[in-house]
């Protein structure tokens, strides 16, 4: 405890935040309080191209959160009762949630133990059973870029192909990353993202977008998250939801996305710092070969979840937070325990046993960053 008198290290810091983005964040706020457009105001289609241009997507589409728009992606592909979704078991709640909301199965499947990534063997195996059991028909994949890094995208695509499944990219935590030189957002018929404060493009409230190259799907997403209108506002074609992005969140990410690039980098370098100060101590986070992390969360493994409780405890009296995502693998939750199958799911169950994620946001100084290391190495 020789460091008590330092002041607690913030796992996400947004007032510190506000203050480094200065004054253009203010200005892009006090706008759109100037024009009062705040549901669909100009700010929305700035961001839309915007988003769109940073990754090379055609087509991109504002919506209310990260969770709406996997809604939005699935109702639009009419997935629903009888229908079986294939995701990750080692991955946030939404993912899961979202097929059940509209009727339909997740099936759950296990990761790789070292990328933490949706296991494409596994993912086969899985349909297959489905198939062969014969109660619930194969729709979708949802890839999930896990902790900021790339889900095998080249064999989940192939893996679609051949089943003939509709495939979608949940991107909430890798907005900002790349797969051989190329921003992520491209890598499925659809990509999701999310614009939750702690996500690495974070708003200060919720928000969301949809990503894709096929311009009748995202005319498709743009009535549905608006009621599901045709062509004037008062013709309603299908059942759609209130899922539009506010434009105040809009503003704000317009002012966020000037320094996104500088975020990324910062949050690369405490990464490689990590990496080197840690190695010895602790297992450290495999990189996806090919690919630049975009670093939602940093998570490192522990022998056991005793290992991991001490630890956490060590940090604690350091003023160092840290935090577990996940805790329990999503077959395990008493929510979708009762629509898991019962297939084995050891490599999800054994991680949300000995993970453990370290701050890794921009603020972060450089002395306080030798502390996290200091602290784990104990
Ligand atoms: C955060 C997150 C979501 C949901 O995003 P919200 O904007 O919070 O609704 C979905 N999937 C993953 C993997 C996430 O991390």
């Amino acid at each position: 405890m020789t460091d008590t008198a330092d002041k607690p290290i913030a796992f996400l810091d947004l007032a510190a935040q506000q203050k480094r983005l200065g004054a253009g964040l203010r200005q892009r706020v006090d706008a759109v309080f100037e024009h009062c457009r705040f549901v669909m105001g100009p700010e929305v289609f700035e961001l839309e191209a915007k988003l769109a241009e940073w990754c090379g997507a055609k087509e991109c589409v504002g919506v209310s959160s990260g969770t709406d728009a996997l809604q939005i992606v699935m109702m639009a592909e009419n997935i629903g009762r009888g229908d079986a979704v294939f995701l990750p078991a080692f991955t946030y709640t939404a993912t899961a949630e979202v097929p059940l909301v509209l009727g339909a199965t997740p099936v759950f499947v296990d990761v790789d133990p070292n990328t933490f990534q949706i296991d494409p063997t596994h993912l086969k195996a899985r349909i297959q059973a489905v198939r062969a059991a014969g109660k619930l028909t194969p729709r979708a994949i949802v890839g999930v870029d896990l902790f900021g890094q790339p889900a095998p995208w080249q064999a989940l695509r192939t893996i679609a192909q051949e089943e003939g499944l509709f495939l979608l990219a949940d991107c909430a935590q890798s907005f900002g990353a790349n797969l051989n030189g190329a921003p992520l957002g491209r890598e499925a018929t659809a990509t999701t993202l999310s614009f939750f404060p702690s996500k690495p493009l974070g708003g200060y409230g919720d928000g969301g977008a949809i990503l894709t190259d096929d311009p009748e799907r995202a005319d498709l997403y743009r009535s549905l998250r608006t009621h599901g209108e045709g062509k004037t506002r008062y013709q309603v074609l299908r059942t759609g939801m209130n899922g539009r992005l506010d434009t105040l969140q809009a503003a704000v990410l317009l002012a966020k996305l000037e320094h996104f690039k500088d975020e990324l980098a910062r949050r690369e370098a405490i990464a490689c710092a990590y990496d080197a100060g840690l190695k010895e101590s602790v297992q450290v986070p495999a990189r996806v070969p090919g690919s630049e992390s975009a670093w939602a969360i940093y998570a490192i493994l522990l022998k056991n979840s005793a290992e991991r409780e001490a630890l956490q405890a060590r940090l604690k009296e350091h003023g160092v937070p840290s935090a577990i995502y996940y805790p329990l693998p999503l077959h395990k939750q008493p929510a979708y325990e009762p629509h898991h199958d019962g297939a084995a799911l050891p490599v999800s169950e054994d991680l949300a046993e000995r993970i453990l994620a370290l701050p890794i946001h921009p603020e972060l100084t450089e002395a306080e960053v030798a502390r996290v290391i200091a602290a784990v190495r104990g």
